[in-house]
């Protein structure tokens, strides 16, 4: 469905915020004109809430969380960052594989299956978008993930 992703961004952390026992506030960068995409809403709302989720969950309590939204040519990129204890460089992109879980000893104790991002990555990868980490231990991660712009252009008469 053809989504202004603006307020439908909003929507989703106002609730996300709400949602949580502890208080949350999530620092937000998002442009203030429409921004339009097809995308399927429930799925997406399913990839911010596992990634948000994650960036609770490894962070300490009061750490800021930033959702940053930044307008590319033909895309969206959008950031997730926590101030959590990061993941080294070697499991970087593994994190994204069914299952895999960084820390042992810090994963059993938070509870989790390790599906949260492989299924954010099939679900970004549906809508023809990418998704990856950054990470530097001791500071913090961000997750990114882009989607594609409808083209304003496509089918109007030159
Ligand atoms: P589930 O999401 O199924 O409850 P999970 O959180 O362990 O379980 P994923 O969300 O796929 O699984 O994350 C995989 C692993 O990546 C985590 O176990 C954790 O080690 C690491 N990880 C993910 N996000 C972060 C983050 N923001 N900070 C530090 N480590 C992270
Ligand atoms: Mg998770």
């Amino acid at each position: 469905e053809r989504v202004n992703i603006v307020p439908f961004f909003h929507h989703v952390l106002d609730r996300f915020e709400m949602n949580k026992e502890e208080l949350i506030v999530i620092e937000r960068h998002i442009p203030k004109d429409s921004l339009f995409l097809w995308i399927d809403k429930d799925k997406i709302i399913q990839v911010i809430d596992n990634v948000m989720s994650n960036a609770i969950k490894y962070s300490s309590k009061g750490g800021k969380i930033t959702f940053g939204v930044i307008k590319e040519k033909q895309r969206i990129k959008v950031s997730i960052s926590d101030k959590g204890p990061g993941i080294s460089r070697e499991k970087l992109d593994k994190i994204f594989e069914r299952f895999y879980r960084a820390d042992r000893a810090r994963s059993r104790q938070l509870g989790g299956t390790g599906l949260g991002l492989a299924i954010a990555k099939e679900i970004i990868n549906a809508h023809h978008g990418q998704i990856w980490a950054e990470s530097a231990e001791g500071k913090g991660t961000t997750i990114f993930f882009t989607l594609p712009l409808i083209n304003r252009k496509r089918g109007m008469k030159k």
